[in-house]
């Protein structure tokens, strides 16, 4: 420890780039020191993390040669990954925000993070739900299910909706909104846990164990006999060939991911495009930050239904910063059940 003004910031950093699976061992936690004020000159705000999102697209950043044709920026050997986050402010040159202002955004993975660029932190105003809802439901998860279904899907009621990751951070909320909305709604998980949580407790109609299928048309020809609306993809692979064959006329794909391409070396293909054709399908792959401005209308109508009992959020959370590698590298085995984040301090400076 260091001077008197001084604090220990543990960090995670990455360890080496990434070839497959990340494993535990590709991320290192080392302890440096840093103080509680920011430089003379310096912009932005200096803050405490409280929690900690995993998401899986912090994979890609973790391989060498990202971050030059990608949307994202990339880590570093040796620096700290960053990622979505809870935070308090400490120390503030930005008129938007005061020391004390809980806050969600772009932070580190690290006790401590300095965040130059405001533009996309966002104040926490309303503190009635749980803080850790702002790492996942109120923050960037949540947000994506709501532009990529609302948005980009054009649903209506009677709509035969299948959401594949659907015991997921995204995909539990998009079973949700469009139950809400008075549509049929099956979702896909990998195991019989998930399978009863979206049966039982996300008001699913119906819900499959993917792994447990070795014919996927099949399955999708038994939950959707007349065809599906709109398709909301979170995995790609053989789950889209299937589901393109099981598309209605006019039917909607709201490409939000493809997780189980991320970790191949060479990502496998997709035969059945003709579908697109013959059934005139719009697949539309979106990004959530470019829909930021609808944020506003977003929370405000979430935190109603929260309020009002008519969503339920499922979390995972894990302890400590320690335990943010291990819990990072289980989203991509599907080890998390509902939003997978990592608390790191409590609501005190
Ligand atoms: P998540 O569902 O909370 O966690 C990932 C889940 O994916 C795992 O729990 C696992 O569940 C499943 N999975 C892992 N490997 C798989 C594989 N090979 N095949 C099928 N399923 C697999 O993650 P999330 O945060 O909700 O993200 C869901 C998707 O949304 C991801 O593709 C992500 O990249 C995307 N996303 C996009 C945006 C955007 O702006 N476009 C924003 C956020 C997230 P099982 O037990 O079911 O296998």
């Amino acid at each position: 420890m260091g001077g008197e003004d001084e604090v220990r910031n543990k960090q995670v950093v990455l360890r080496q780039y990434v070839t497959g699976f990340p494993k535990e061992e590709d991320m290192a936690i080392i302890s440096t020191t840093m103080k509680l004020k920011l430089p003379e000159g310096s912009a932005g705000v200096l803050v405490k993390n409280l929690y900690l999102s995993c998401d899986p697209y912090m994979r890609h950043p973790m391989s060498a040669g990202s971050g030059t044709s990608d949307y994202l920026p990339k880590y570093y050997p040796g620096s700290p990954l960053f990622g979505y986050g809870v935070s308090k402010v400490v120390d503030s040159r930005s008129s938007d925000f005061k020391i004390g202002d809980l806050v969600w955004g772009t932070t580190g993975w690290e006790e401590y993070s300095v965040i130059s660029s405001t533009d996309r932190l966002t104040k926490i105003e309303d503190i009635s739900v749980p803080l850790s809802y702002y790492s996942g439901l109120l923050g960037m998860a949540g947000f994506t299910a709501y532009v990529g279904f609302h948005e980009i899907c054009s649903p209506k009621k009677g709509d035969c909706v299948y959401v594949s990751a659907a015991a997921g951070a995204v995909g539990q909320l998009v079973g949700q909104f469009a139950k809400l909305l008075g549509c049929y709604v099956v979702g896909s998980a990998g195991s019989k846990e998930k399978i009863d949580l979206l049966k039982n407790k996300l008001g699913f109609d119906e819900a499959f164990n993917y792994k447990e299928e070795h014919d996927l048309d099949a399955t999708l020809k038994r939950y959707f006999p007349e065809g599906i609306d709109i398709y909301f993809e979170n995995v790609g692979g053989p789950m889209l060939d299937a589901v393109l064959l099981n598309m209605k006329l006019h039917g909607r794909i709201s490409v939000c991911g493809m997780i189980s391409q991320y970790n191949l070396e060479k990502p496998q293909g997709i035969h059945n495009l003709r579908q697109v054709v013959a059934k005139r399908i719009n697949i539309q792959g979106f990004l959530q930050s470019d829909h930021f401005h609808l944020y506003p209308q977003f929370r405000h109508l979430t935190l109603r239904y929260i309020k009002e009992g008519k969503i339920t959020y499922v979390e995972d959370i894990a302890e400590g910063l320690e335990a943010a590698p291990a819990a990072l590298v289980g989203i991509f085995k599907g080890r998390n059940i509902g939003k997978q984040s990592v608390f790191i301090a409590r609501d005190q400076v």
